[in-house]
C-alpha cells in the first residue's frame, strides 16, 4: 500500500484567553486520527497556530498595558501544559503573527486580485471620533430598534432575537468610550464571493471527494453549503479590509488598510506549516504542489462557512501551487448536563482544573472517543456517566485483563507466553476485528470503534472466567493450562491495547514496555507475543478510582434555568397601565406592494395603504421569513402607526410591521407576521 502524505490542522484559538473544553476536545479528536494514521504508516503534518489579529487583541492588549505580541506571548506561553497534559501531539504550534503568514496572506491576495475577484467599495460605518478609530458591530451599543430593549449590540438584540445593522440601532453609543459615534465612509476592499465563478466552484468543491474517494463534506455539512449556494441563492461578497488602527497584515498597496482577521486566520494553517518545513529544512512549495499531499482540517460547527465557503474559493482562484481541502471535518459542542458552557453562570468545565485536580488525561481521552462519531452532534459530559465509562469500562473491562494474567506470566512461568497458544479461536476472532476497528477509526466513528474493543474485552473477560486461572493456579497438575490461558489473556491484552492505542497513547507506551513487544501498529495485530522475549514485571496500569470528589470539584452543580413563563422562552414584560397601552396606535394596513431590500440581507420593503391619503413606506428585518414577498401583497397586517418615522440607509421607516418571533431564534427560527380575522379593514385601530 503506498503511504499517504497527510496535511492536519485543527482551528486556530483566538489568543485572547486560555484553552476551553472546546478546544481540548477538538485536538483530541484529530489527535486520535493522526495517531491512527502513524499507527497505519502514513506521512502526517499536524499544525496548530494561535489566531492573534483583530481589534479584540488590540483593545485587550490595550487594557492590559502591553502591546498585541506581549499579550499574544503570554497566552502562547500557556498552551504546552495543556497540548501536553492531554498527550495531544502538533508536530508545530505557530502564530498568525509572522513573517510567513504576512507573505502567504499578501500572495494569495495578489492572486485573487490578479483574478479579478477583488474590488474596492466605499460603505458608511460608525466612527468614535474619541478613540479615532471605525467600530465593528460588537462595539456599538444602544436600544433595539425592535423591542426597545436598552444595550443591545449592534448585529442583533439579546431580547427579542431580532437582527439589524447597527446603524437601525437607537441612541448608539461607542462601548469604547461611551460617545455617540458618527457616520463616516470608507473604502473596503471586497472578495467577490458572489461571482458565478466562484459559485459554480464551490457548487463543484462542496460535492466532491477528498483524495481518499470519501465525500469532502459530512452529510449535515454539504446540507448547510447546499441551503446557500442552492438555485436562486445570493453569496454575499466578502468584505475583507479593517482601517487603521488595526492589529494585522497591511493589505499591498493600499496605505492604512488591514486584512480582516478572517482572512489571514486560515491561512495561519499554511503559515504554520511552512515554518514547520523551513524548520526541518523541507521544501514546503513542493509539498503543496504533490498530487499526492491531502489537505484535511478539523473544525466546529460554528465556522463551515468560512471553511467551506471563503476557504476554499481562496486557495482555488489563488491557483497552483494552492490547494483545495481535501476534507474538513466538523464537530458539535461539548455541553455540560444537557447544557451549554457559560462562564457567567459557571457551567463548562475547565480542562486546567481537571489537570490540577490529577484527574487522568487518558479517562477524558477515553471518554471523549466513546461519544464521538462522525456527525455533526453536541457531545454531552454527565459525571455520572463519564465516572461509569471510566470505571466499568476503561479499567473494569480493558485494563483488568492485564491484572487477570501477568501476574501468573511473570511469577510462574518465568515472563515467557506459550507459542502453540497463539492461534487460540479468541485470538483469531480478536485480530479479525482490525479491519473493522481502522475502518472505524479512519471515518472519526470513535464512540463504534470502542463499543467493538469494548465487546471484544467482554468476550476475554468470559474467556478468563470460564477457564479461572486463579483456580488452576491452586490444582495440581493444571500449569500447563494455566500457561496457556494466561499466554492467551496476555496477547488479548496486547491485541485490545492495540486497538485503543490512538486513544491511549499514555497507557498502550507503558503496555509495550511491559510487553516488551516492540511498537504497536496497526500492521503488527497479526504478529503475537513469543516464547523469545521476556514480559517484565506487571506494574498497575490504571486502577479502579473514587474519583467522585474530583468530579464534584470540576463539575459543580448547577441550578438549571428557571422555567420560562410561558411557551416560548420571552418573560412577560413588566405591568402596564392601559394609558401605557394606549400610547400606541396600533392600525390595520393592506400590503400594496412589497420588496427584498437589495444590498440588505434582512430587510423587506413594505408599500402600505392604511385609508390615509398617501401609502407609508415601512422597513421591516423579516426577510429570512418571506422568500416570496410578493405573495404577502393584498393581505391586511398589523402595523404600530404612531411609531416616529427612522432614517434607514435605505429611506425612511414610517412605522413598524408586527410579528411573533422567538427570543431564542437559533431554537425557532422565522418571524410570522400579524394578520386579522376577516372583516377588519386598512386604517383601523386595534383596541
Ligand atoms: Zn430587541
Amino acid at each position: 500500500m503506498k503511504k499517504r502524505n497527510i496535511f492536519v490542522t485543527t482551528a486556530l484559538p483566538y489568543a485572547n484567553g486560555p484553552f476551553h473544553i472546546g478546544h481540548i476536545t477538538e485536538y483530541i479528536l484529530a489527535d486520535i486520527w493522526v495517531r491512527h494514521q502513524r499507527m497505519a504508516g502514513n506521512n502526517v503534518n499536524f499544525v496548530g497556530a494561535d489566531d492573534t489579529h483583530g481589534a479584540p487583541m488590540m483593545i485587550a492588549a490595550e487594557k492590559k498595558g502591553v502591546t498585541p505580541q506581549e499579550f499574544v506571548a503570554e497566552i502562547r506561553a500557556g498552551r504546552k501544559q495543556y497540548l501536553d497534559g492531554f498527550h495531544v501531539k502538533f508536530d508545530w504550534w505557530y502564530t498568525t503573527d509572522s513573517k510567513e503568514n504576512v507573505e502567504l496572506s499578501q500572495d494569495i491576495y495578489r492572486k485573487l486580485k490578479a483574478a479579478g475577484l477583488i474590488y474596492t467599495q466605499d460603505i458608511t460605518q460608525y466612527y468614535d471620533t474619541k478613540k479615532g478609530m471605525f467600530l465593528a458591530d460588537r462595539y456599538i451599543k444602544g436600544k433595539c430598534p425592535r423591542c426597545g430593549a436598552e444595550d443591545q449590540y449592534g448585529d442583533s438584540c439579546e431580547v427579542c432575537g431580532s437582527v439589524y445593522r447597527p446603524t437601525d440601532l437607537v441612541n448608539p453609543y461607542s462601548v469604547l468610550t461611551g460617545t455617540t459615534p458618527e457616520l463616516r465612509h470608507s473604502t473596503h476592499y471586497f472578495f467577490k464571493l458572489s461571482d458565478p465563478k466562484a459559485i459554480e466552484f464551490l457548487r463543484d468543491w462542496t460535492t466532491g471527494n477528498g483524495a481518499d474517494g470519501k465525500p469532502r463534506l459530512q452529510p449535515e455539512v454539504l446540507a448547510k453549503d447546499q441551503e446557500w449556494l442552492g438555485a436562486g441563492a445570493e453569496l454575499e461578497d466578502w468584505d475583507i479590509s479593517r482601517d487603521a488602527p488595526y492589529f494585522g497584515i497591511p493589505i499591498p498597496d493600499a496605505p492604512g488598510k488591514y486584512f480582516y482577521v478572517w482572512l489571514d486566520a486560515p491561512v495561519g494553517y499554511l503559515a504554520s506549516l511552512k515554518s514547520y518545513f523551513d524548520h526541518l529544512g523541507r521544501d514546503f512549495w513542493k509539498f503543496l504542489d504533490d498530487p499526492s499531499t491531502e489537505q484535511i482540517h478539523f473544525i466546529g460547527k460554528d465556522i463551515i462557512y468560512f471553511h467551506t465557503l471563503f476557504w476554499p474559493a481562496m486557495l482555488h482562484f489563488a491557483g497552483k501551487p494552492y490547494r483545495v481541502p481535501d476534507h474538513v471535518y466538523a464537530h458539535g459542542f461539548v455541553t455540560v448536563g444537557g447544557q451549554k458552557m457559560s462562564k457567567s453562570r459557571g457551567t463548562g468545565i475547565s480542562p486546567l482544573k481537571y489537570l490540577e485536580l490529577k484527574m487522568d488525561p487518558e479517562w477524558l481521552r477515553y471518554y471523549l472517543a466513546a461519544k464521538l462519531s462522525s456527525r455533526v452532534e453536541d457531545i454531552d459530559f454527565t459525571k455520572q456517566d463519564f465516572f461509569s465509562r471510566v470505571n466499568s469500562d476503561l479499567i473494569g473491562k480493558y485494563v483488568n485483563i492485564a491484572s487477570r494474567s501477568a501476574g501468573f506470566i511473570a511469577k510462574r512461568f518465568g515472563g515467557r507466553v506459550v507459542d502453540d497458544a497463539m492461534n487460540d479461536p479468541l485470538l483469531e476472532k480478536l485480530r479479525g476485528a482490525a479491519p473493522q476497528v481502522i475502518g472505524f477509526y479512519e471515518d472519526r466513528d470513535y464512540a463504534k470503534a470502542m463499543r467493538l474493543v469494548m465487546e471484544l474485552a467482554d468476550e476475554t473477560n468470559e474467556y478468563i472466567d470460564r477457564e479461572k486461572p486463579w483456580e488452576l493456579a491452586k490444582q495440581e497438575g493444571a500449569g500447563e493450562q494455566l500457561h496457556r490461558v494466561c499466554s492467551v489473556s496476555l496477547e488479548a491484552f496486547r491485541i485490545l491495547t492495540t486497538y485503543l492505542k490512538p486513544v491511549l497513547p499514555g497507557i498502550a507506551s507503558q503496555v509495550e514496555e511491559f510487553l516488551n513487544c516492540g511498537e504497536l501498529t496497526w500492521d503488527t495485530v497479526g504478529t503475537p507475543l513469543t516464547s523469545e522475549h521476556e514480559i517484565r514485571p506487571f506494574k498497575h496500569l490504571m486502577q479502579r478510582v473514587d474519583m467522585e470528589k474530583q468530579l464534584d470539584q470540576l463539575v459543580p452543580d448547577v441550578k438549571p434555568e428557571p422555567k420560562p413563563v410561558l411557551p416560548g422562552n420571552e418573560a412577560i414584560a413588566p405591568e402596564c397601565t392601559i394609558d401605557d397601552f394606549g400610547k400606541i396606535d396600533l392600525r390595520i394596513a393592506k400590503v400594496v406592494d412589497c420588496e427584498a431590500v437589495e444590498g440588505s440581507r434582512k430587510l423587506l420593503k413594505f408599500t402600505l395603504d392604511l385609508g390615509e391619503e398617501k401609502t407609508r413606506t415601512v422597513f421591516s428585518g423579516i426577510k429570512s421569513s418571506y422568500a416570496d414577498p410578493k405573495s404577502l401583497v393584498g393581505k391586511l397586517i398589523v402595523l404600530v402607526a404612531n411609531l416616529a418615522p427612522r432614517k434607514m440607509r435605505f429611506g425612511l421607516s414610517e412605522g413598524m410591521v408586527l410579528s411573533a418571533a422567538d427570543a431564542d431564534q437559533k431554537k425557532t427560527p422565522g418571524f410570522f407576521l400579524i394578520e386579522p380575522f376577516e372583516g377588519a379593514k386598512p386604517g383601523m385601530r386595534i383596541h
